[in-house]
């Protein structure tokens, strides 16, 4: 008698235990799975998303050797990038190492390459952010750093500060070692033909090349081994601006925006728009407060919200689960990504 009591205890306990792991496990998945269906188990290694601007982007403008040259271009960043990454760096050191190559590419209106103001000089606006604290930094209406997205970095981590602009923003950047280069350094002669353009009342068009007002700002989301985001964005703003106008790209939950529980994001288009409509901090809201997937929150902020008010742009995004973003309501925008393991894309028209 005993022996079947002892016996039915152990098979009730086997059946506990069984049941057990059965729903704890399926509590793990539940737990760790997303809205768009991706698991915590699925995550990359690390993941790079990165974009060089929005707009009249259409291959009937395009030559076989500018396309070429920009893929080169958005290549070489993304290997940049992934090199960080590879070696266990952080999300932070990639996204600067990343930028960094697209602001020494004549190819996209950040650093060199930047577009003119309206009395013909570059002044750049960056900013840069980190998901596991929220912290942040940014910089606007610099003439003389060769990277305005290290001096944005820079603000964020050597100063009690946001957002630092001209004269200060230099000042505080040569002294915290970054490097000035002479405002020349900054020309380029499509450019500054642009800003000609312009300036004679002509309605900048795209001609054969890609330069109309807006084009070419760059920006860069980055996922670590360690499961941390980092964004930035840099950019000459646009074509003919005055008055030390100011766009998105400097302006933090505008251009730029990250946090660990739910994603990075970098904008380019048209900054009015992009500041009015908090439009990375919209995304990150979305995802936070109404549990929207990645792909359901930049769908609705660049589809619905900015096309009904007419604002025109794109975003890259990236969640901590390794899923891609980068929508956009232009003709075109510059824009690639790449996840460990191999998994890579660049792209400048709508596919
Ligand atoms: N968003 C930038 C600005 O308004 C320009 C761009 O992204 O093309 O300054």
């Amino acid at each position: 008698m005993h022996q079947i009591i002892r016996l039915t205890l152990l098979i009730c306990l086997g059946l506990a235990l069984c049941t057990c792991q059965d729903s704890s496990d399926t509590g793990l998945r539940a737990a760790t799975q997303s809205r768009d269906g991706s698991a915590e188990s699925d995550r990359p290694d690390y993941a790079l998303v990165i974009h060089g601007g929005a707009g009249t982007i259409l291959k009937e403008n395009m030559t076989d050797e500018r396309a070429a040259a920009i893929e080169a271009a958005m290549n070489a960043a993304l290997d940049a990038g992934e090199a960080v990454l590879r070696d266990g760096g952080s999300a932070a050191d990639a996204v600067e190492a990343t930028i960094w190559v697209m602001e020494d590419s004549p190819y996209f209106n950040s650093a060199k390459g930047a577009v003119f103001t309206n009395a013909g000089i570059n002044e750049l606006d960056a900013s840069f952010m980190t998901g596991h604290d929220q912290n942040a930094g940014a910089v606007g209406g610099i003439t003389n750093l060769k990277h305005p997205i290290s001096a944005a970095r820079a603000v964020m981590e050597k100063s009690e500060h946001v957002l630092l602009t001209g004269k200060g923003a230099e000042e505080f950047a040569a002294g915290a070692g970054l490097e000035v280069v002479d405002p020349a350094y900054f020309f380029t002669q499509e450019r500054y033909d642009a800003l000609q353009r312009a300036l004679a009342g002509e309605k900048v068009e795209q001609e054969k090349v890609d330069v109309d007002k807006k084009h070419g700002t760059v920006g860069c989301v980055a996922l670590d081994k360690d499961g941390n985001l980092a964004a930035g964005t840099s950019t000459g703003g646009m074509t003919n601006k005055r008055y030390n106008r100011l766009g998105d790209s400097p302006i933090i939950g505008a251009g730029t925006y990250a946090d660990n529980a739910t994603c990075g994001v970098s904008c380019t288009g048209w900054g009015e728009y992009f500041i009015r409509y908090a439009v990375a901090y919209d995304v990150h809201a979305r995802m936070a407060y109404a549990g929207a997937s990645l792909k359901e929150a930049t769908d609705a902020v660049i589809h619905q919200t900015l096309v009904e008010k007419g604002g025109t742009g794109g975003l890259i995004a990236l969640d901590a689960r390794g899923n891609v973003a980068m929508p956009f309501n232009t003709p075109g925008m510059y824009r690639g990504y790449l996840k460990a393991g191999g998994e890579r894309e660049v792209r400048f028209y709508e596919e």
